[in-house]
């Protein structure tokens, strides 16, 4: 500011006070920056209500396509058959929900062989800031508690986090086990079928159904929450799918990267097998009932009866 050799006092005085903000300007961006530095420097979460969140997501075979290795009794996996667990769907949308209201992080994680990938795009897509497949052909043919095995070593090597969601099931082995079993093996504790969780100081406040109650729970932090589905789910559209292939990429870890125990995994690390499948075979037939409106109803009632439907 140019300031002249005979200056109206009302000229001065605000030539004053733009100096004087002009300072406190500058003492209060000093302190902001020594607050930062002193607050990264010493690790401290400035988040304060942030929430680090891992969602485990699993690559199924869909529907009508599932084929059983003869040999391994394994199911036969394809990139062409496989998508993304539709139940693993409600959990990323409820994570993504969690973060944009307490701020955070949403890693997604996976065990599957390479072609699992594509679940991860999808989950990134969605809104995940990180994702993570582990994958090794020693893990292949795990039971439950195998899987569960490796993917907590996999959450041990990630480190920090409050939480774990998991989806209630998958629409292939369909065991639900996996999120039990993943609490257990990380010794955290874990609630199945969550409709609402909110974070209140140390804990988490969660809601869930059963049996026609609404039970509300509290539950320390670190937890695992096996997420209840929903009627609807947001898919992402195919901008933020272009996106999260330029935004990202994904880690991959092996046996080693997670410095796992061989005799944990796979077969040889698995508990159950499949001794035999047994495809079960639907027999469907059609049968027209002709006749007077009456004497169809009459016709309909007795072959009901006769097949024990209706007594
Ligand atoms: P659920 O427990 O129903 O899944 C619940 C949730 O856990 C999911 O929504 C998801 O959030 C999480 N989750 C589950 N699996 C994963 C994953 N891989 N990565 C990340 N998150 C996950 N499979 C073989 O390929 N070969 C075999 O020989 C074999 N033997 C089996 C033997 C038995 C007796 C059983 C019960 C299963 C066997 N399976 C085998 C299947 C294998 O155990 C499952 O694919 C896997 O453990 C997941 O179980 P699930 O699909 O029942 O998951």
């Amino acid at each position: 500011m140019v300031q002249g050799k005979h200056q109206s006092p009302n000229r001065f005085q605000s030539s004053i006070s733009e100096s004087l903000g002009h300072w406190s300007l500058v003492i209060i961006w000093d302190l902001v920056i020594g607050i930062l530095f002193i607050t990264f420097a010493s690790g401290v979460d400035i988040s304060g209500t942030g929430m680090d969140i891992i969602v485990c997501i699993k690559q199924v075979v869909v529907g009508d396509q599932v084929k059983i290795d003869p040999q391994t009794h394994s199911l036969v996996r394809s990139a062409e058959f496989s998508r993304i667990n539709p139940f693993d769907l409600f959990t990323l949308d409820m994570a993504v929900q969690l973060k944009k209201e307490y701020s955070g992080s949403i890693t997604a994680i996976t065990m599957g062989p390479k072609i699992s990938e594509e679940v991860l795009w999808k989950a990134l897509a969605i809104g995940a800031d990180r994702a993570i497949l582990l994958s090794d052909s020693r893990f292949a043919a795990s039971d439950t508690l195998a899987t569960s095995y490796v993917l907590g070593m996999g959450i041990r090597k990630i480190g920090k986090f409050d939480l774990i969601l998991c989806g209630m099931r998958t629409t292939d082995s369909d065991t639900a086990q996996v999120g039990p079993q993943l609490a257990e093996e990380l010794d955290i504790p874990h609630i199945t079928g969550v409709e609402k969780l909110e974070k209140k100081k140390n804990l988490f406040r969660v809601e869930r159904a059963s049996d026609g109650f609404r039970e509300i729970l509290e539950v320390s932090i670190p937890s695992l929450f096996a997420i209840s589905p929903k009627a609807a789910v947001r898919l992402p559209s195919l901008i933020e799918i272009q996106d999260a292939f330029t935004k990202y990429s994904i880690e991959c870890w092996d046996l080693e990267d997670l410095n796992a125990d061989p005799m944990k995994v796979g077969s040889g690390g698995s508990c159950t097998w499949v001794e035999e499948l047994i495809p079960i075979a639907q027999q469907k037939s059609c049968i027209f009932i002709e006749g007077e409106p009456r004497q169809q109803a009459k016709s309909l009632l007795s072959k009901l009866i006769e097949k024990n439907l209706l007594s």
